[in-house]
């Protein structure tokens, strides 16, 4: 077993270091030091989470909590506890400085009885565990001495990161790219294996635990698994999709249908749905599930596609009523019988036992169309989308302009030998659509309205995202265009979530909920961290289908900008 100090002390290390060469090689020391069967959580745990991603776990301990904690294992009132948390700004080293003042008041007593118990890294995993498993009555009193337990038993050091560990927010900067090379630094193996092999299962704490056990032979022989969703290939918008099309010579087009995404995990008769972001969202979706069970032959599959909520006609309804039915808790049953799905599939990923990710797209699309049968049943439909391969830029704009007469987005203008490459966005999948430019941007800040509207959450700061430092970068803010209504319903959404004000009378907002965002123009600002504004920014909507990092980056955003030049 490793001592959980380990950990906190690479944190602290890290913490200190600027360059990202540097966290490698550190993060790179830790796992190369840690015990094989705490790997996976060490790993996950430098990322901020405790659960990985795909498991759809939530840990669910919230401030109040985690401070209740604090306060029962220091004997200082949450009021206190709240009070330096607004000073320092920072749960973590409040709890280093709370636990420090009362060691020293004890420091008599512990060296009189000795050490400070040795706590490991899975037992901290333990805690939290249980922690989030509890439910119903007692479960509060339950996690919170889950979490006393975890503060009596560290440093005041470990204590820090024990805290920002219990909110998921490390603040230690190390996203998945550091910890991919660090895999491949502490057991000397190729980075793009240690991709490949994060490609297919999603897990970078099951390819760390490989990669010290195997080394190289290992990741290659770990493959998609049913039941464990894969990250979803993403598309890229091209300034010049033409001029893509002429150096594919052929491209595979296919309508771009205006609906969600939609992960099937087909195992005989047991059918999984995760929705893009991954959630499971199987129980929402009862016909879907049906329509798959039904006309989908293989034994076992892992398809991907779009779901499309249509109307008596068929065509598209808007793209919130297919969330809904994505979200829905209550009354699924009518839902799904008032509002039919067409289920448009458009690739396969695993087929008995097979990791189909590596064969080229059409290859992949033949094994496709053999295992689905296309059918529809009481207005639910379920089809291989149709894909035209073609280099005629005229039959592109043919598809394109049925594409959009049928209510949907446009076209995808896929790569015929591209791979499938899961949770990346390249140029074997390009969308062409109609252009309006919107960003999809993270909210996190909220400031309350005034007068009629003080009740109300009535401007909003809005963030790109920098996946490098895995840092929300400022942009500016959105109030202007809604309506009461719709600041009700983002109010209610967005005051869970709300943290410290600052002295502007912002509140900091935890980085959850994208808004699609239109605007006139980027332009250079001083007074964002991003480094850019944007003129005249209007809401759209929410897209509760994206995740926070999901929120365009700083990269796109320089991009746009400078696209934005050229056209002056
Ligand atoms: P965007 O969300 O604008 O980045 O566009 C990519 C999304 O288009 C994918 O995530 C799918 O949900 C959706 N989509 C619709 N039709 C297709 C298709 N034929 N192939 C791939 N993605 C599609």
């Amino acid at each position: 077993m490793t001592s959980f100090k380990e950990f906190a002390e690479t944190c602290k290390e890290i913490e200190k270091i600027s360059g990202t060469i540097e966290t490698t090689r550190r993060v790179a020391e830790l796992l190369g030091k840690v015990d094989v069967e705490e790997l996976p959580l060490t790993t996950h745990f430098i990322m901020s989470e405790v659960f990985p991603a795909w498991s759809g776990k939530q840990l669910g301990i919230g401030t109040s909590l985690l401070y209740m904690a604090l306060s029962r294992a220091s004997g200082v009132s949450v009021k206190s506890i709240e009070a330096l948390v607004r000073t320092t700004g920072d749960i973590g080293e409040s709890s280093l400085l709370i636990l420090k003042e009362k060691r020293k008041n004890q420091a008599t007593f512990s060296s009189f009885f000795g050490e400070e118990p040795d706590l490991s890294i899975s037992e901290v995993y333990e805690r939290f565990k249980t922690a989030s498993e509890v439910s119903g009555k007692g479960s509060q009193n339950i996690k919170v001495k889950n979490l006393q337990y975890l503060f009596n038993s560290s440093s005041p050091r470990e204590a820090k990161y024990i805290a920002r560990l219990a909110l998921e927010e490390l603040r230690v900067g190390v996203g998945e790219g550091v910890v991919r090379d660090a895999i491949a630094k502490a057991f000397s193996v190729k980075p793009e294996v240690v991709e490949h092999a994060y490609m297919v299962t999603n897990d970078l704490g099951i390819v760390a635990a490989a990669a010290k056990e195997g080394g190289a032979k290992a990741l290659e022989s770990l493959g998609i698994k049913l039941n464990r969703p894969i990250k979803v290939m993403l598309s890229q918008i091209s300034p010049d999709v033409d001029a893509e099309i002429r150096s594919m010579k052929v491209a595979a087009i296919e309508w771009k249908f205006d609906g969600a995404r939609v992960q099937i995990h087909k195992n005989g008769d047991s059918v999984t749905l995760f929705s893009r972001r991954l959630e499971n969202v199987t129980s929402s979706l009862p016909d879907l599930v049906e329509i798959v069970r039904k006309h989908v032959k293989a034994e076992a599959a892992i398809l991907d596609g779009e779901a499309v909520a249509v109307d008596e006609n068929g065509k598209p309804r808007a793209f919130q009523e297919i969330l809904k039915r994505f979200r829905r808790k209550y009354g699924v049953e009518e839902k799904a019988a008032s509002i039919p799905i067409q289920l448009n599939l458009f690739d396969i990923m695993y087929l008995n036992g097979r990791t189909l990710i590596d064969l080229p797209l059409l290859e992949r699309r033949k094994a496709l169309e053999a295992c689905v049968e296309s059918s529809v049943d009481n207005s639910h439909s379920i089809a291989v989308a149709e894909q035209v391969l073609t280099g005629d830029l005229e039959l592109v704009n043919k598809v394109y302009q049925a594409a959009l007469q049928a209510g949907h987005e446009g076209v995808m203008v896929k790569k015929p030998e591209s791979f499938y490459s899961p949770g990346k966005r390249g140029k074997n999948w390009l969308k062409k659509k109609p252009l309006m430019e919107t960003l999809d941007l993270a909210v996190v800040g909220a400031e309350w309205g005034f007068g009629r509207r003080a009740t109300l959450l009535g401007s909003y700061t809005v963030a790109c995202y920098e996946p490098k430092t895995s840092r929300f970068l400022r942009m500016g803010k959105v109030g202007t265009g809604l309506s009461d209504e719709q600041l009700r319903e983002l109010t209610d959404m967005i005051a869970p979530l709300m943290g410290e004000e600052d002295l502007g009378g912002v509140f900091a907002i935890k980085p959850e909920l994208l808004f699609e965002i239109a605007f006139e123009e980027i332009q250079k600002s001083p007074n964002y961290d991003s480094g850019y504004a944007l003129r005249f920014p209007r809401f759209i909507g929410i897209r509760p289908d994206k995740a926070p990092e999901e929120a365009d980056s700083l990269q796109r955003i320089e991009r746009v900008y400078s696209q934005q030049r050229k056209k002056l």
